[in-house]
């Protein structure tokens, strides 16, 4: 019945009243026409016909699960199916395209960015219509919220639209977020702030341009729906407008969508949900291969570990590492109160909702290896003895895993080569340095990298040197750079300038530093949305100077203002 109302609206959205008469395709393209937006290198021709159409589909979805059998978006416990049907619920006009990222519409959904300026664009990325072959869904799952279980969460303000299959062969899934209410909305309105949509928009690109395994942002629409938030939790609710984000993963399930399952006993979709997700995303291991669930948890801890590592190595801290928020495809999902440490120190904790610092900087490995435990709980029903044993060695060597990674990271932080019995000192003894001085983490890495081997030897650090000055005030600093340089001296076949390209491209020059995302929001919030495009386009090449960077202080000393500034759950 839903897919047939959904047919019946695709149809009539992608009448062809409103084509300018030139582009009116024949009417058997119609139906699959993202009508108004072009496909990238296609020719006009192709674009209106529907040999290259811009539909998504549900199908893969729909066919492989059960679907919650009571419709509509009303809160209620679900039992028996991993999505429920939801359609979204549109923002309330005028609307804006706030940001659009021009290499995730183009390079993954195939799109010219130019046509991301329509009105169509507009209201497919923000709910306000379905993209033809959508049967919006919103996904049932669990987690562990701060080490408790949780019970059933689930998309209380996302929607998933369906899933896209690009030009490379790859297949995305588009996701909402901030879309409206669903069956697991609780008592929330289902609804996302200018200021987080913007965060999250911001962070998923940036990460993305770090080279980080994460979720994408594609679009970023602000409405004039008001929105009440009470941002600090203090009892000051003040009214702001609502925004959606149009995400993309390769897939969306996280840990909790198998907890869920296993908790409810619902056994036969526990193994169905793993099936599919092997199936999908884990072509390497057969489907007749008897320990396939095992396989899949071994290479679901490892990549784990590397991805934590790899927040490490860029000072990302996610700020809620609940099991909901963990990715089965180890990508990093759902930017809600995370933060790029400035100061390093590993007690550094994003979220000023996380009292106990349990999700701070450092404990990151250790909340993933908790979540690693939680994981292994929920496949436990589906392992034989034997298996769970096994299972317990693969999580036993999450800490060498991830160990090794960061090793891996930071030496090339620091641009060794080869490997020497005292590199993993040399790193250690740094970032000691840099806690106790309260260095800034990014900025003397890359200022490492940026100056040459005389001026390191001299210590001759001017102004540009801000942080390398800062760390050379600790007492230790002389002795620790002299070992350091004689290391790089002993790396054959190596040459500063050599040394100073390679650290250039493992230590960036720009990342989202609060403050950064609150005078873009501070501006945004009066619908200013320059700000935004400078961060977007700066933190696309992270690793590169740019001028109007440099000009706007994105790599200077962050300003006094900073200090003081909080981010909490509230989104
Ligand atoms: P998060 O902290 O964003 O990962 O969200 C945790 C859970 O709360 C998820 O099930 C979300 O869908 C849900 N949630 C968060 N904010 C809202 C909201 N405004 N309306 C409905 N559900 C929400
Ligand atoms: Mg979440």
């Amino acid at each position: 019945m839903w897919a047939v109302r959904c047919l019946l609206l695709c149809f009539a959205l992608a009448g062809a009243d409103n084509l300018p008469k030139a582009a009116v395709p024949p009417e058997s393209c119609q139906r699959a026409d993202w009508r108004g937006v072009a496909w990238r290198g296609r020719s006009r021709e192709e674009r209106t016909c529907n040999a290259y159409p811009f539909k998504v589909s549900s199908e893969r979805m729909t066919g492989a699960f059960p679907i919650d059998g009571v419709d509509g978006n009303h809160a209620r416990a679900v039992r028996d199916c991993v999505f429920s049907r939801s359609p979204p619920t549109p923002l309330k006009g005028p609307l804006r395209l706030a940001a659009v990222s021009q290499d995730a519409v183009e390079s993954i959904l195939d799109l010219e960015v130019g046509e991301a300026q329509s009105e169509d664009f507009l209201n497919y990325a923000s709910g306000g219509r379905l993209i033809p072959g959508s049967v919006p869904l919103a996904h049932r799952y669990g987690g562990h919220q701060f080490g408790y279980w949780a019970g059933q969460l689930g998309d209380g303000r996302a929607h998933f639209l369906g899933r896209y299959t690009n030009r490379l062969g790859e297949t995305w899934e588009l996701q909402l977020k901030g879309s409206g209410k669903t069956p697991y909305s609780r008592s929330g309105d289902g609804r996302a702030v200018v200021r987080s949509s913007l965060r999250e928009f911001l962070a998923s690109e940036a990460m993305h341009a770090l080279g980080v395994p994460t979720s994408r942002a594609a679009s970023l629409v602000v409405s004039e729906e008001p929105v009440l938030r009470d941002r600090f939790y203090d009892g000051h609710v003040k009214k702001e407008r609502g925004a959606v984000v149009l995400r993309l993963a390769r897939s969306w399930f996280r840990i909790g969508s198998l907890e869920i399952l296993s908790r409810a006993g619902e056994l036969d979709l526990l193994r169905k949900l793993l099936n599919f997700v092997i199936e999908e995303h884990f072509p390497s291991i057969p489907s007749n291969d008897p320990d396939k669930y095992l396989v899949f948890y071994t290479t679901v801890v490892n990549a784990t570990a590397r991805l934590i590592a790899r927040w490490a190595s860029v000072g990302f801290a996610h700020g809620v590492c609940n099991t909901d928020n963990f990715s089965l495809l180890s990508i990093t999902i759902d930017y809600g109160p995370f933060g790029f440490m400035e100061s390093y120190n590993p007690n550094f904790v994003p979220n000023t909702s996380d009292d106990g610092g349990r999700y701070s900087a450092g404990n990151q490995a250790g909340a993933a290896l908790f979540n690693m435990e939680k994981l292994v709980e929920a496949l436990s029903p589906v392992l034989t003895r034997q298996q769970r044993r096994r299972a317990q060695t693969a999580l036993e060597a999450f800490a060498g895993v991830y160990r090794t990674r960061f090793h891996q990271l930071f030496k090339a932080k620091l641009g060794l080569l080869g490997e020497e019995e005292e590199d993993g000192h040399l790193i250690a003894f740094l970032l000691k340095m840099m806690e106790d001085t309260g260095s800034d983490f990014t900025m003397t890495f890359r200022q490492l990298s940026e100056a040459s081997e005389p001026q390191l030897q001299r210590r001759n650090f001017h102004q540009d040197f801000w942080a390398l000055r800062h760390l050379s005030s600790h007492k230790l600093f002389s002795g620790w750079l002299r070992t350091y340089l004689l290391r790089l001296g002993r790396q054959e076949g190596d040459s500063d300038a050599g040394r100073q390209h390679r650290m250039k491209k493992a230590n960036p020059r720009y990342v989202l530093r609060n403050w950064m995302a609150e005078s873009a929001i501070r501006k945004a919030e009066a619908d200013d949305f320059s700000e935004v495009a400078l961060l977007h386009r700066t933190l696309t090449s992270p690793y590169l100077t740019q001028d109007a960077a440099e000009e706007a202080g994105y790599a200077a000393r962050p300003p006094r203002w900073a200090q003081g500034l909080k981010v909490s759950c509230s989104s």
